[in-house]
């Protein structure tokens, strides 16, 4: 059992490699700078795989198959049961790889894990979710039966902004469903996935079946030229999932591909305000604005709605506390990179110049002790129109805007008018409207006085528009779907003596 002092991978030889059938692997032809956002220093350099690397993990992915495939699902689950146990034993060295690479405060990071592990839970489940279909006497002493059969090898790639738990949205159902996999993870924070790698072998699973690469989109374009990988699950930004989705498609492998998000929060005037506006803080500001389904977007039904929430709003900007994440005590930490901080910076500019009313103003942020650190301050616009780049475009970051309309419809059209379907609320003390805006929203997770409807790991996480490219959302039933191929048999096994004479209509019971 690993000791949670003790990460048998991590940034302690100041260079992090890649973990392939087992074994920790170095390939250091190409490196590329890890950093700690809160004090802008370099932390240990990551490998970037090259084709030979990637080659060597699928062809372990791809050894290891025949035997796990084969593995009874109990006793793949039995494996899981000691993961998940290993993940809570070594939650804490887990997060503080998070926060050190990513950012996020501590409590953040805890949470991130805590929906991981819930994956894994469900996880557990897989005996009873892979039983199958079964029909007896689908016509004269024939049976039918549908199974769901193992893909081959899979492969996930995941972005920067839950380093845990969003490669466990994949690699705990893949290999569950009796895949291999391989696990490309964002080269800015690669520490955990590194971590998460080494707890499942140390778990009993069978060297070869999970395996980490890390790289860049080199990396990922050999991936997809390697015929043995059967599926990817993707998850990023829009560009890169809709060209993922396009070259795997031509490639004819299965693919999912979730992106980019504006996620709108809209409340009604008889609206708990306080409650909503608490609400909307931790959606808006927490993880410094880094989720995907991050609240950036408030539309104000009735300008006294706006008024009143603009005003609570400011008041609590005032509060937060912001900060290295490794203090509990801090509400909101720092932007993954120094570009990160360029970017959403440059958007809060564009904001400005567009006319939209600059109220809260988080640009020059400075910590003393940290001024080299990736931190900016809550930022909030009212008064955005449609038309503009902060309100069309994810920024991800810390940047709320405010649009004021006369009705929830109104409030509607401009959602449902967005390229992004990813997730939306609504705050208001009315069944109805709840319940019209529940059933008439074009996105693909809905919250009713829930600001972030992050689905549990028994349901399916995924949006609409171009936030999903694919028709499977991850984890969840939709999962076995996506990791599995369907087989139907069908079979007879007469009793006694049969013969059956030529038949040349089509058959059917
Ligand atoms: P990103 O698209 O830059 O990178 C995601 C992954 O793709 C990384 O592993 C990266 O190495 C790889 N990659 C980057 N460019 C590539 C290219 N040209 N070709 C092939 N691979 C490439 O995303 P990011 O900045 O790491 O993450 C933030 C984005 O992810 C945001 O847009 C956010 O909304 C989105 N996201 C979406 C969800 C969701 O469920 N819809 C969840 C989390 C994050």
């Amino acid at each position: 059992m690993s000791s949670p002092e003790a990460p048998a991978v991590s940034a302690v030889s100041g260079y992090l490699g890649h973990f392939i059938d087992g074994k920790e692997v170095s390939d250091r032809e190409r490196t590329q700078d890890v950093f700690d956002p809160a004090s802008g220093e370099v932390r240990c350099k990551v490998g970037l795989a090259g084709k030979s690397t990637v080659l060597d993990a699928v062809a372990a992915a791809a050894s290891a198959f025949p035997t796990w495939r084969e593995t009874p699902p109990q006793k793949r689950a039995q494996v899981l049961f000691r993961y998940k146990q290993l993940l809570q034993e070594n939650s804490k060295i887990i997060c503080q790889l998070i926060t050190a690479e990513h950012g996020k405060v501590i409590d953040d990071a805890h949470g991130e894990l805590t929906r991981g592990i819930e994956v894994v839970d469900y996880a557990c489940g897989i005996s009873e979710l892979l039983k199958g279909e079964y029909s007896k006497n689908a016509g004269p002493e024939i049976d039918s039966w549908s199974e769901f059969q193992p893909l081959g090898v899979v492969a996930g790639i995941t972005p920067f902004n839950f380093p845990a738990m969003v490669p466990m949205w994949m690699f705990p159902m893949a290999i569950a469903c009796g895949n291999t996999f391989i696990l490309k993870p964002s080269e800015r924070d690669p520490s955990p996935a590194l971590l998460l790698g080494k707890l499942l072998t140390d778990a009993g699973l069978p060297d070869g079946v999970f395996n980490v690469i890390n790289g860049d989109s080199d990396t990922v374009q050999y991936l997809i030229d390697d015929e043995r990988i059967e599926a990817f699950s993707f998850v990023g930004s829009t560009p890169v999932a809709e060209s993922i989705f396009r070259r795997c498609s031509a490639e004819g492998k299965r693919v999912q591909a979730l992106g980019g998000a504006k996620n709108h929060a809209v409340i009604l005037p008889d609206a708990d305000l306080d409650n909503a506006v608490n609400a909307l803080m931790g959606a808006a500001y927490g993880s410094c604005g880094e989720r995907c389904m991050a609240i950036s977007v408030v539309v104000c039904v009735g300008d006294d709605t706006a008024d009143k929430t603009v005003a609570l709003l400011q008041e609590k900007i005032s509060d937060l506390k912001i900060g290295p994440g490794v203090d509990a005590a801090n509400d909101m930490g720092p932007l993954i990179s120094k570009d990160a901080l360029q970017r959403v910076t440059q958007y809060i500019n564009q904001g400005v110049a567009e006319g939209a009313d600059l109220l809260e103003d988080g640009r020059g942020f400075s910590l003393v002790g940290h001024e080299s650190g990736f931190f900016i301050g809550a930022t909030l616009f009212d008064r955005v129109q449609p038309s503009m780049s902060i309100y069309r475009d994810e920024i991800f970051g810390p940047v709320l805007c405010v649009l004021r309309v006369e009705s929830l419809g109104a409030a509607m059209k401009l959602i449902n008018q967005h390229e992004f379907g990813n997730g939306a609320c609504l705050f208001t003390r009315d069944g109805e409207s709840a319940r019209y805006f529940s059933n008439n929203v074009q996105v693909g997770m809905v919250g009713v006085n829930i600001p972030l409807p992050v689905p549990i790991a028994s349901q399916s996480f995924g949006g609409w528009k171009r936030s999903l490219f694919g028709d499977l959302y991850v984890y969840g039933p939709d999962a076995i779907t996506f990791y599995t191929r369907r087989k139907t048999m069908t079979q007879r096994w007469p009793t006694g003596s049969f013969t059956e004479k030529a038949r040349y209509a089509f058959p059917s019971s």
